[in-house]
């Protein structure tokens, strides 16, 4: 199902099944993010990337995303929410769920972990800015027992994608990591690495999701700093790629 390297020259898009999308965008697409951004530009680049997706721009939603640990659920009339302005954008909020479909749900990161769900049997999915803040917050296994209430969805059913992240090979961190995210924190030629993919793993699997149903990309946005924007690698950038999933 997935062949990453190949086709990661435009953008990268697959489906889990004939109900489900999942695209990321690349470098190449351009920014997806409003702030420091000709507003037109993103238009154009959003639109053009999700169009060779099969997905219209008045069909995606985005939210403010603020690193903390709320959760939206998005019906029908949220459709194009934070598509063509920040200001309409689904307030202060880290992580997407809806059961409708043709609602693109999307999240906007340059270094952070997007994570995609879909429940192939109730048809639902679910769509999670992840940082080390929102992480802390317990944001993926709020977003899964959030799945659980509105749609009775069963975790051993989720499918998960993890997308290009800052991995723990480039993720330096302070000592108070040590303490906050002790199992997830290793010592390498006296400095401290973080793996922000293991500690969202965890909660996905203390939930009852199956191993084999978590698809890792293994992308990190530093070291494919060609491929990808990082917060990180390039200082404080303007620039955020796009993940984005859909019910078909
Ligand atoms: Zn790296």
């Amino acid at each position: 199902m997935l062949k990453l390297e190949a086709e990661l020259k435009n953008d990268y898009c697959f489906t889990w099944d004939s109900s489900c999308l999942c695209v990321f965008s690349l470098r190449s697409n351009g920014s997806m993010s409003f702030p420091g951004n000709d507003k037109q530009q993103v238009i154009q680049a959003r639109r053009q990337f999700l169009q060779r997706c099969g997905i219209e721009l008045e069909e995606l939603v985005c939210a403010n995303q603020i690193h903390g640990c709320q959760i939206v659920r998005i019906d029908t009339p949220d459709k194009g929410k934070g598509a063509f302005d920040k200001a309409t954008a689904i307030d202060s909020t880290d992580a997407l769920i809806t059961n409708q479909r043709r609602i693109a749900i999307g999240v906007l990161t340059a270094d952070c972990l997007p994570i995609t769900l879909y429940d192939p049997d109730t048809k639902s999915i679910g769509i999670i800015h992840a940082g080390w803040r929102s992480t802390l917050q317990r944001i993926t296994s709020l977003t899964i027992e959030r799945m659980q209430q509105e749609f009775k969805s069963n975790p051993k059913n989720l499918r998960v994608f993890l997308g290009p992240a800052l991995r723990c090979c480039c993720y330096q961190v302070k000592e108070e990591f040590l303490e906050i995210f002790p199992e997830q924190t290793s010592i390498k030629n006296g400095k401290l690495w973080f793996d922000l993919v293991a500690a969202n793993v965890s909660q996905l699997v203390s939930l009852g999701v199956e191993n084999e149903h978590i698809v890792d990309c293994r992308l990190c946005t530093s070291c494919r700093k060609d491929l990808f924007f990082s917060y990180r690698k390039e200082g404080s950038t303007s620039s955020r790629f796009m993940s984005v999933v859909m019910l078909l």
